[in-house]
């Protein structure tokens, strides 16, 4: 089934599912609450222990070199939930000179594949058996709804390292015919140290599209998480070596872009660079790969993707897809629709049922059942949030409704909607990031394409028509990595995902993923019957 639909029943109030939750869930319920949602109330504490705040290095959780501590904060409040070890630049030469011992020397890469998959399965499995404190703890720390991490993201957490665990002992070479008489080995071999740096919005799933693939290859990693999220990885790496997985293999470094992050970015012994995160940092991080090692490096950055609703589609579904599409993980999506189109033939009907929709959301803490949106993840987001509403108030657009904080404490922002917007206005060009609809109007096909690919942006797309050819002409009209026609959010471990123009360089998932984290050598040799085939 579509993410998006059993993200959608797990999040509506009188949703099966939701009720239907299995029996060791129902140990859950004696904390996870029912009763409505307001944000003032006192937050709910998870039971989950935290008992993993270090830096992961070489197997071991151990201290920074400074000894300095960061506090993880909690959204719904802006207390503190934990004091985590702060990496730093000390902090990262320790971590990359384990990994590249763990590479050069330690049995990762020279392991048979067959293994990899095997430890790979053995932590997938672990995860799936962890899922509540693991769900937990990313509702905790990151402010998404209970329910979606964990009937959503942990399984397809686990289903994503499922996914590259086959992936592992599939991986060779090529033997391809030359001219004269030589035989041509291609040999695919792990690049070698990988480093990773990830956002705040999913922490787990961004931990498995780039940890999945690079471990399925052999290569060996440093991870820098986000400073706002960096519980959930330190957790499931101490899982990854219950599974068996070697010292050195994965190192994770919790701390700051600007020092740990860029030392990572710029580190000479770093082989492979994968960023995920804003346009702004992502330039930054190539320059510093550039600058130091040349290293290769893919990027997933920002966007703001468009949502094309047509004459011919059905409203209702239309609106709830769209809602859905914006305002689903607090609007905290790189491939939010965020700039919806609608057809002037239904504008109207579809700005009053979008309001509508809008105002039905329920806001609060993301712990309580049926709630469906949590606090945006910390103050800076929260501000700038504000901020683009602000414009979208002092611009010709309507709002519709919304537009102020809820309650007193916390990050949590109304749902938003504007009409009448104009596609020069900035919450119809920037990347706002939070839950905020800004809903367009267009009359023409062609002209709406022109219109949508009018951004500097090309991360992602939607569609919504009955008409196959309507369908047909607009994804392939599109510039966008990925166009998703009658659906939205549907992220299968096999489906490739990446940005054109300043959304990224380079595909994640799938079977491109493999591609970043190998090397290809050919092996030449004059050979009296060489290989033809
Ligand atoms: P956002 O604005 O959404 O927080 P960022 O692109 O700033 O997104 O952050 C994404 C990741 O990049 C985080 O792990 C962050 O710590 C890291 N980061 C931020 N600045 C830098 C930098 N100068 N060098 C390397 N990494 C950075």
């Amino acid at each position: 089934m579509a993410v998006s639909r059993i993200i959608s029943s797990l999040l509506s109030r009188s949703s099966p599912a939701t009720s239907a939750l299995g029996r060791r869930s129902r140990v859950v319920q004696r904390w996870f609450s029912s009763s409505a949602a307001a944000v003032d109330e006192e937050a709910i504490t998870p039971p989950v222990q935290i008992h993993y705040t270090k830096l992961l290095i070489n197997g071991n959780f151990v201290d920074s070199a400074s000894g300095k501590t960061f506090p993880t904060l909690d959204p719904r409040t802006g207390e503190v939930i934990a004091h985590v070890a702060e990496g730093d630049a000390e902090d990262i030469n320790r971590a990359v000179s384990a990994a590249r011992k763990a590479f050069d020397h330690g049995p990762w890469p020279k392991m048979s594949a067959y293994e990899r998959s095997r430890i790979m399965l053995r932590f997938a499995d672990l995860v799936e058996k962890h899922a509540e404190e693991l769900a937990q703890l990313e509702t905790w720390d990151n402010g998404k709804p209970y329910q979606q991490a964990l009937k959503a993201e942990i399984p397809m957490f686990a289903r994503l390292f499922h996914y590259y665990a086959g992936w592992a002992d599939k991986i060779h070479g090529l033997t391809v015919p030359a001219d004269g008489p030589h035989h041509v080995q291609i040999l695919h071999e792990p690049i070698g140290v990988a480093g990773q740096i990830i956002p705040w919005n999913f922490p787990l799933l961004m931990f498995a599209w780039k940890v999945g693939p690079a471990l399925a290859c052999g290569n060996t990693i440093v991870l820098k998480t986000a400073e706002q999220t960096p519980l959930t990885a330190l957790y499931a790496a101490k899982l990854f070596h219950e599974a068996g997985l070697p010292e050195g293999v994965l190192n994770v470094v919790s701390g700051y872009g600007p020092t740990a992050g860029a030392a990572l970015a710029s580190h000479m012994d770093v082989d492979k660079l994968a960023f995920t995160g804003s346009t702004e940092t992502g330039k930054v991080v190539l320059e510093l790969a550039a600058k130091s090692n040349l290293k290769p490096v893919t990027l997933e950055l920002g966007g703001k993707s468009p949502f094309i609703i047509c004459e011919d589609a059905d409203i209702d579904k239309a609106v709830e897809l769209a809602h859905f599409a914006l305002f689903f993980n607090q609007g905290q999506c790189c491939c939010a629709g965020s700039r919806t189109y609608v057809h002037e033939r239904i504008y109207d009907e579809f700005i009053e049922k979008a309001k509508a929709r809008a105002m039905r959301r329920s806001v609060g803490d993301p712990f309580k059942d049926g709630v469906e949106q949590g606090p945006q993840i910390d103050a800076e987001q929260f501000e700038k949030v504000l901020h683009y509403i602000k414009l979208g108030r002092d611009s010709n657009a309507n709002l519709e409704c919304g537009g102020n904080r809820v309650g007193s404490k916390g990050y949590f922002i109304q749902p938003t909607v504007f009409s009448n917007v104009e596609d020069n206005m900035s919450i119809a060009q920037d990347e706002i990031f939070g839950p905020v609809q800004s809903i367009l109007k267009f009359r023409d096909i062609d002209d709406v394409i022109k219109r949508a690919n009018a951004t500097r942006y090309g991360l992602a797309a939607g569609v919504f028509t009955r008409n196959i050819d309507t369908a047909n002409t607009l994804s392939r009209g599109l510039k966008a990595g990925t166009v998703w026609v009658n659906c939205f959010d549907v992220f299968d471990a096999a489906i490739p995902f990446g940005g054109y123009k300043m959304s990224g360089i380079g595909r994640e998932k799938g079977v491109y993923s493999l591609n970043n984290y190998l090397q290809v050598k050919a092996v030449v040799s004059p050979l009296k019957n060489p290989a033809w085939l």
